[in-house]
């Protein structure tokens, strides 16, 4: 089977929204059915069966404190039960979505993510790195690039990345060497690194994604590249597959290239999620 374990409702930044806003409107809303259909649809549609909802816990009110960022701030607008109530509605109308959240790593707030994710009914939790404390790696207005060197960001981002797989909050590391999106390819002694990090990401027992979002981004690759998931591989690290779309039309964009990728790498399996249990299935031939 295929699965896309990676997406989000609406795009970022209360812009992007407003401009979009029209379209999740006409369906009944973000949350409604009809919307959540359009993406559980256009994964059919390329061959996908299951889906996972994967929004951003800075869109969430009950991460509002969490972090200082002024962008942070005015995201965190929605209500976490609400989000989970309406794909668990979604699953009752027999939609093949999983209820998932992309977590932030923040060193200092593993007690409050370890609360906002118990006693809620998520089938997976992403793990994401974006955040080198109030710098972001991939956030255009408040960027690690303007002030540090790409040396000191690769080693810190690094870093953080060990720490989190270690730290027993995630199921799936999501897009691990996500610096490079804007072009910023990994220098030597970052390289360097990967087999140390990759044991140590397979030593905590924690899967990584295979995505394809880097294939829309200024650097046009996977997440991970290629060799790196063959270290994955070979370390024995459990796969998911996704896009990371933000809207229906990129629900599995890219997957040929992504499933040749992980048959490259040797995998055979993807990881499947249900309350938190990971399974293992294997990977559909891709026509
Ligand atoms: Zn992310
Ligand atoms: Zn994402």
């Amino acid at each position: 089977m295929l699965t896309d374990y990676h997406l989000h409702l609406q795009p970022d930044g209360a812009a992007a929204r407003a401009e979009h806003a029209a379209e999740w409107d006409a369906a009944g809303g973000y949350l409604s059915p009809a919307w959540i259909g359009r993406y559980t649809a256009r994964a059919r549609a390329r061959g996908v069966q299951e889906i996972a909802i994967t929004e951003h816990v800075h869109r969430f009110a009950e991460a509002r404190e969490w972090h200082p960022n002024p962008w942070w701030r005015d995201e965190a607008t929605e209500d976490l039960d609400a989000y989970c109530a309406a794909l668990e509605a979604a699953r009752a109308e027999g939609l093949p979505v999983l209820i998932g959240i992309e977590m932030d790593w923040l060193p200092d707030r593993q007690a409050e993510i370890r609360r906002v994710v118990s006693d809620r009914p998520f089938d997976l939790v992403l793990g994401s790195v974006h955040w080198l404390a109030e710098r972001a790696v991939d956030h255009p207005d408040y960027l690690a690039w303007d002030t540090l060197d790409p040396e000191e960001i690769w080693a810190r981002y690094l870093d953080e990345l060990v720490a989190a797989a270690r730290s027993g909050l995630f199921d799936v590391m999501a897009h691990i060497d996500l610096p490079k999106v804007f072009g910023h390819r990994p220098p030597e002694s970052a390289l360097a690194r990967w087999p140390e990090v990759i044991a140590q990401i397979a030593a905590a027992g924690v899967a990584v994604e295979c995505s394809t979002a880097g294939l829309r981004k200024p650097v046009g690759e996977l997440y991970p590249h290629p060799d790196l998931l063959g270290l994955c591989a070979r370390a024995g690290i459990a796969v998911t597959l996704s896009s990371d779309a933000h809207r229906p039309a990129d629900v599995a964009a890219g997957y040929p290239t992504a499933v040749a990728a992980l048959g490259g790498a040797g995998y055979r399996h993807l990881t499947r999620f249900a309350r938190r249990v990971a399974t293992q299935a294997p990977i559909a031939d891709w026509a």
